[in-house]
């Protein structure tokens, strides 16, 4: 296996995006080139007490020219990477960033309709693909966007999504709740996958993109793939 090079950064902003869940602002050191495509991911090299210290992360905004990314990382109690970026990491810290790897990426021209299905921090290079399609204005088909999460407070970037749903009638967002109460969310309930079964059970062409953790991956490729899609349409990229 290769050796994985890091390059210096520093953490320019940080967001509370939920209770458990921050938005990172990363810019690599300006004399590095460092470039990515929508739905790549990073590693970092963290100084945690582990035998193995790096940690990968979906990068969740659309290619800049400015070196800069963002993350958004969920927290795992008791997680010794999502610990140390929580707890030490603040705005001006220095990181060690990989260069970017993964193939989670679009490809183009855009010949197809595309579904997304995700969960919590899955929605990250989704985020990614789709503002990179508003900001080279690429053309494309229907793309619908089944974001799975708890509560309405776990919806990560909620209100980009509802904009952008406004501002492009081919852009459809189901946020899909599993455990809110029903006098305050009047949206899809339950989990994302009777929600494709429903949307596609034309089994018309379409491409899906699946990212999150393990379980929810593992059951939506395989309930795809049970409604007559060819296992060639279904992308994905596992957390766990
Ligand atoms: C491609 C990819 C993209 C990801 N993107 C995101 C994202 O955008 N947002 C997000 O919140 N999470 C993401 N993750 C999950 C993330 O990489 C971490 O697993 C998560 O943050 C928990 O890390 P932790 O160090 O807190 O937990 P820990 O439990 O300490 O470690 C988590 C993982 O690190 C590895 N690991 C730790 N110690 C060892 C060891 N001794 N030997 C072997 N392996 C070890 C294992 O894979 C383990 O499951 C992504 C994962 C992958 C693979």
């Amino acid at each position: 296996m290769s050796t994985v090079i890091y390059h210096d950064a520093k953490v320019i902003e940080i967001t509370d995006l939920s209770a458990n869940t921050k938005n990172f602002v990363i810019q690599v050191d300006k004399n590095v080139p460092f470039s990515f495509k929508a739905g790549q991911f990073i590693m970092l090299d963290l100084p945690i007490d582990s035998h193995i210290r790096n940690r990968s992360y979906s990068i969740a905004s659309a290619p800049a020219t400015d070196n800069t990314f963002e993350l958004c990382i969920v927290l795992k109690p008791g997680g010794l990477g999502t610990t140390y970026l929580f707890n030490e990491i603040t705005v001006g810290s220095d990181l060690k960033v990989s260069d970017p790897l993964g193939k989670l990426t679009l490809s183009e021209p855009i010949d197809m309709e595309i579904c997304y299905v995700c969960t919590g921090t899955g929605i990250a290079p989704f985020r990614s693909h789709l503002f990179d399609l508003v900001n080279r204005k690429i053309e494309h088909q229907k793309i619908n966007l089944i974001f799975g999460n708890r509560k309405i407070e776990d919806i990560l970037y909620y209100d980009e999504f509802i904009a952008l749903e406004k501002a492009d009638p081919n852009f459809k967002f189901i946020p899909v709740l599993s455990r809110e109460l029903p006098e305050k969310w009047n949206g899809v309930t339950g989990y994302v996958h009777p929600v494709y079964e429903e949307l596609y059970s034309d089994k018309r062409q379409a491409r899906f993109f699946i990212c999150g953790w393990h379980n929810m991956l593992k059951e939506a490729r395989q309930r795809i793939e049970a409604m007559g899609y060819n296992r060639k349409l279904i992308r994905f990229e596992s957390y766990d």
